[in-house]
Formats: structure tokens, C-alpha cells, sequence
């Protein structure tokens, strides 16, 4: 991501309440700055934001300054420690997404386009308190081989190389939620098959515009 990092997670937590995935101090945005990363602080709604108010953290949970960060920052943290792969974690109470988690439902391969977060499914990390390293190590486990999950009775997390990746993700899963809780109120949606999964896992690692259909 280009720019100043700190304008980008203001940014991205803008449009997350815009597109209503988020209301408003509701959900919390990091990226990864060296050897340490920066965070949405606490309980400040993203309209608020400047870019002094974004906290730095390091992988030790030390913060400098009179703004206290996310109480998520664990989560944030360990997910970026354990996931050099991710530059950004995005987390959210979509409401969709959250209907989902109340219910403790994972989302099964009811649409191809769950594979866009990295499986078969999107897992539903069991409960623990908000801020705890509970809810941190169950959130860890679920986004083992995945790419987003949900959090039981809480929201959704999306991760992703940039912040733009991350939030996109996050719109797509929340999407993906509506879509499985609309087929829920009319019948048993139809589950696709592991073979089918593979195959998708298998396109969509050669799929977008960069591809050319290769
Ligand atoms: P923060 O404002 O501390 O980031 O908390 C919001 C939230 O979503 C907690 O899970
Ligand atoms: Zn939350």
C-alpha cells in the first residue's frame, strides 16, 4: 500500500462504515510498519480519526503515547507475528457475518466464492471475551489455511498482504453471509463437494486480470 499508513488505516476504517460493516467505534484495523505495527486506537469512531490518534505497537504489546490502542491489538498482533503472509487485518461486527457467529455457523462451500478465503470454509472461531489472548489464540486457529473467519457472538475477521486486500476480503465474506443466511430462509442450500473446492482453490490462484485466463 502507498502513502502514509497511518491516512491508509483511516482510510480503510472509513469505508468499512461506509459499506456498514462497521458502526461506529465498532471494529479495528492494524498493518504492519517494520518490526512493529500500526492500529486503530480505542473506542474512537473512524470519522474522528487523525493520523496521530493511529497507535504503534510492538510485537510485545508495548505502546508509547496518551491513546490507549485497539482492545483487539492481541489478536492484531498475533496474527501478523504468525502470519508473515498478511500485512493487514481488518476485524468487523458485519451484520451478516455476526447473525452467522451468534449462531456459532461456520460458512460451508455453499458458493465457489468461499474459497476466496483460502478453503473450503470460513470457520466460526469458538467465544472468548473480547480483548482476551483467549479470543486471540481461538481466532488464530481458525484462520489456520484461511484467510478470514468469523468470531462467535462478536464479527468477523479479514486479513490480507495490504489493507486494500484486507478490506476487500471483508466486504466479500459479509457478502457471502447474506447470501448463505437469505438461502437458510428458504431451504438447504446445496454444499459443493471437495473435489469441486479443489478446483476452484486451484483457478483462483492463477485468476485476475494479471492472468489473462492462463
Ligand atoms: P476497539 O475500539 O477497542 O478497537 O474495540 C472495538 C471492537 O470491535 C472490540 O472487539
Ligand atoms: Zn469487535
Amino acid at each position: 500500500m502507498e502513502g502514509n499508513p497511518r491516512q491508509t488505516i483511516i482510510d480503510i476504517a472509513c469505508r468499512l462504515e461506509k459499506a456498514g460493516l462497521n458502526k461506529v467505534a465498532a471494529g479495528n484495523v492494524s498493518i504492519r510498519s517494520g518490526g512493529r505495527f500500526l492500529i486503530t486506537p480505542s473506542g474512537m469512531p473512524p470519522g474522528r480519526l487523525r493520523p496521530r490518534d493511529i497507535v504503534e505497537v510492538d510485537f510485545d504489546g508495548y505502546w508509547e503515547g496518551d491513546v490507549a490502542p485497539s482492545s483487539e491489538w492481541r489478536f492484531h498482533r498475533d496474527i501478523l507475528a504468525l502470519r508473515p503472509e498478511f500485512g493487514a487485518v481488518v476485524h468487523t461486527h458485519a451484520p451478516f457475518c455476526t447473525t452467522l457467529a451468534v449462531l456459532r455457523r461456520d460458512i460451508p462451500a455453499f458458493h465457489y466464492m468461499v474459497a476466496m478465503a483460502g478453503g473450503k470454509d470460513i470457520r466460526c472461531a469458538p467465544y472468548a471475551t473480547f480483548g482476551s489472548q483467549e479470543l486471540s489464540d481461538h481466532a488464530v486457529a481458525a484462520l489456520e489455511g484461511r484467510k478470514a473467519c468469523l468470531l462467535a457472538n462478536h464479527g468477523m475477521i479479514a486479513c490480507g498482504e495490504t489493507a486494500e486486500k484486507a478490506l476487500s476480503l471483508a466486504i466479500e465474506v459479509e457478502s457471502l453471509a447474506e447470501q448463505y443466511w437469505r438461502a437458510l430462509q428458504i431451504g438447504e442450500p446445496v454444499i459443493l463437494d471437495d473435489a469441486e473446492m479443489d478446483r476452484v482453490i486451484e483457478k483462483f490462484k492463477t485468476y485476475g486480470p494479471a492472468n489473462r485466463g492462463r
